[in-house]
């Protein structure tokens, strides 16, 4: 049987029959799952769209 260390906890499981591998468990699994996402969504959140947001105030205050 492989052993593998759990990348989230660092608790040893084994590969063969590990259906949330190379985890240990399907809360490490979705733990790490959790950490990458945020990752991406703060790599992929566009500056534009903070510059939307101060950007509607002003007009607002022009038209009135
Ligand atoms: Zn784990």
């Amino acid at each position: 049987m492989k052993k593998i260390k759990c990348p989230q906890c660092g608790k040893k499981t084994t590969w063969e029959g590990n259906p949330y591998r190379p985890f240990c468990s399907e809360r490490c699994k979705l733990l790490d799952l959790g950490h990458w996402l945020a990752e991406e969504y703060r790599i992929h959140v566009p500056s534009e769209g903070v510059e939307e947001i101060h950007q509607l105030p002003k007009e607002e205050e022009e038209s009135e």
